[in-house]
């Protein structure tokens, strides 16, 4: 067994960024000589394979699917059948909720190797894989027993590669199978809200529970728009519905790397730091000095959030 096997994301025509970062991740682990990297990509039509083939792929192979749209038992079985044909030692997907509903079962099915949630992956002497543990206080080194390893790589773990079509696309024939299931339309839980990968955001003001209120959200929401930042939350106010959970930063949300990372009214618990390591600044702002916030903080001030949103509102 040798090579890279990466499945790829795409919904409603689009490849996903996570695809682009798994690429990167394979071409890394090509380079320290794991093998040839190909992109499966099941379903989708012609735009979604002319892409993941940057250069550095060597093939993109395409199932047909009977649905458009992801189905994670075909997913489970496409995955298998490319896994078969091509004898990868190492398959790369997204820690995602796509991710979730097919890689898991593909590796409890065949007696796979199998990590989730993965920050690093290597193919020096040995595949290893790290993942954070203790709450992402500690980064544990995982070595695999049974091939292929299975990994779900979290999003914002590697930088993405470009867009490419360099690579041959090959089509494989498998036999899926009826959809079990029936997709019936996307639906998002506020209006405008499939849009927003914070992963991708360059400067993000994120808000805590010391904003107070429900009815303050709005407040910073406006404060965001005027920065030109996307507004993200902790996880307490997303439990509370007060704002969806594609806004969550932190160990159960989404994993941020922006040029600036601006907390308001956040304490920085160990679930909400694991989410923003990879931040180039962060700026707190909270009435406690000695609130852990700053402790990662690189610029911090002992302020009332709503003080300095009055201060700015008055400046913009
Ligand atoms: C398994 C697990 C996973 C988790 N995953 C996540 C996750 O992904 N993301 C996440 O965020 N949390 C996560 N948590 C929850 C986490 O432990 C914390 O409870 C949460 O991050 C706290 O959110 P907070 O900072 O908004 O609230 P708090 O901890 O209550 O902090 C509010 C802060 O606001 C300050 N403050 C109050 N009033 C003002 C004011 N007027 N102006 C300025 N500052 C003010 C206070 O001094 C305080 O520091 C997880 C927990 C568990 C157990």
């Amino acid at each position: 067994m040798s090579g890279v096997l990466v499945v790829a994301e795409h919904r409603q025509g689009e490849v996903r960024p996570i695809t682009y970062e798994l690429i990167t991740a394979a071409l890394k682990l090509k380079e320290d000589g794991a093998g040839p990297v190909a992109v499966l990509v099941v379903g989708g039509d012609d735009s979604v394979a002319g892409a993941v083939g940057p250069s550095g792929v060597d093939a993109v192979v395409t199932i047909d699917s009977p649905t458009a749209e992801f189905e994670p038992h075909l997913t489970e079985r496409a995955v298998a059948a490319a896994i078969e044909a091509r004898q990868p030692a190492v398959v790369l997907t997204g820690h995602t909720v796509d991710g979730f509903g097919f890689a898991p079962a593909v590796a409890a099915a065949n007696d796979f190797g199998f990590a989730s949630n993965i920050v690093a992956v290597e193919a020096n002497d040995e595949l290893t894989a790290k993942r954070g543990v203790y709450g992402d206080r500690l980064l544990a080194e995982l070595s695999f027993e049974r091939t292929p390893a299975v990994l779900m790589v979290r999003p914002g773990a590697s930088q993405p590669a470009d867009p490419g079509g360099e690579a041959p696309v090959e089509s494989l024939d498998a036999d899926l199978g009826q959809s079990p299931s029936e997709h019936l339309a996307y639906r998002s839980l506020r209006e405008g809200d499939d849009e927003v990968d914070i992963t991708q955001s360059e400067f993000l003001l994120s808000i805590g529970r010391g904003i107070g209120d429900e009815e303050n959200v709005e407040r910073f929401q406006e404060l965001a728009e005027k920065l030109g930042a996307t507004l993200t939350a902790s996880r307490p106010l997303v439990d509370a519905g007060w704002l969806p959970p594609a806004r969550q930063v932190g160990q159960s949300g989404r994993t941020v790397k922006p040029k600036v990372y601006l907390a308001l009214g956040i304490s920085g618990a160990i679930q909400h730091l694991a989410g923003i390591r990879d931040a180039e600044t962060v700026i707190a702002v909270n009435t406690d000095p000695a609130a852990p916030i700053f402790d990662v903080a690189d610029y911090g001030a002992s302020l009332d959030v709503h003080d300095l949103a009055e201060a700015l509102e008055a400046r913009l």
